[in-house]
């Protein structure tokens, strides 16, 4: 059985890349077969395994040929990373999906659609969204048997989640009734300090009795910042750092909520 999971917040820079490519090739070290979908049109995902950003056949491709309802090869698109996790690139271009998705009938389904020639290959199919509740995010979020939610410990995040969960609720009741959420992630955590433990508490408070947050918090650390120009997980950057552990920790308890 193949498990889709987004990993979505409307704000931007809250590590869902990181998260996407960490969790993805952790989860491929524990024997899993893994392909992140990058759906972000700033194609940082498929930046930060190492491709380049002019690639010709990428998710949009696929999904105009979903759109067309053209007879097409569904792996086409797939690249293969050196840590053994498969990727479906993006770059710019993925803008103009976003837009023209509107005038598609079924517009939020296309991307599952496609995902669903894909199952059989895999365990695991990570979507790495975009910072807006746009177009390509409603298919994700369409598209997933669950969303995980990062979450950076600072004084706004708690406003920002409330209206994501909205939209997740609302995606569950129109578009996708089997839509779980996977989990809130704390990220890029400032563990000592005061103000991270105040607002981890807020969240926890607020949500923590409907909605699973997970145990394992990613601390904010110099080599996970490193990795994103590495065009390689932390694991193969630095596999002993605190942050390789804590992403390995993450690994665990997604395995066990399978
Ligand atoms: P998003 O995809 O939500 O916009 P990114 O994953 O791109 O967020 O992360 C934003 C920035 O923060 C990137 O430069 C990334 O390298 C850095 N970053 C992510 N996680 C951590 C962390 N745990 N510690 C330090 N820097 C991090
Ligand atoms: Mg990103």
């Amino acid at each position: 059985m193949c498990k889709v999971i987004a990993i979505a917040n409307q704000k931007g820079g809250v590590a869902k890349t990181t998260t996407t490519i960490n969790l993805g090739a952790g989860l491929v070290k524990s024997g899993k077969k893994v392909v992140l979908v990058d759906a972000d049109p700033q194609g940082h995902l498929t930046m930060g395994l190492g491709f380049p950003k002019n690639l010709k056949v990428t998710l949009k491709s696929m999904m105009e040929n979903i759109i067309m309802g053209l007879e097409f090869d569904p792996k086409e698109a797939i690249l293969h990373h050196e840590e053994g996790v498969d990727l479906i690139p993006s770059n710019k271009l993925l803008a103009g999906m976003d837009m023209s998705l509107f005038t598609v009938e079924d517009r939020e389904k296309v991307l599952k659609e496609y995902l669903e020639l894909l199952k059989d290959e895999y365990d695991y199919i990570l979507i790495d969204c975009m910072p807006s509740l746009g177009m390509l995010t409603l298919n994700a979020l369409s598209a997933a048997d669950s969303v995980l939610i990062p979450v950076q410990p600072q004084y706004y995040a708690a406003d920002g989640l409330m209206e994501l969960l909205k939209v997740v609720k609302g995606i569950h009741q129109r578009f996708n009734p089997d839509l779980q959420i996977e989990g809130i992630l704390f990220t890029m955590d400032n563990c000592r300090y005061n103000n991270a433990k105040r607002n981890k508490q807020v969240i926890k408070t607020t949500y923590g009795s409907d909605i699973r947050i997970f145990e394992q918090t990613i601390p904010r650390t110099e080599s996970l910042a490193e990795t994103a120009s590495e065009g390689v997980s932390i694991f193969a950057y630095d596999g002993k750092s605190k942050g390789a552990d804590s992403y390995l920790e993450l690994v665990q308890e997604v395995l066990k909520h399978a």
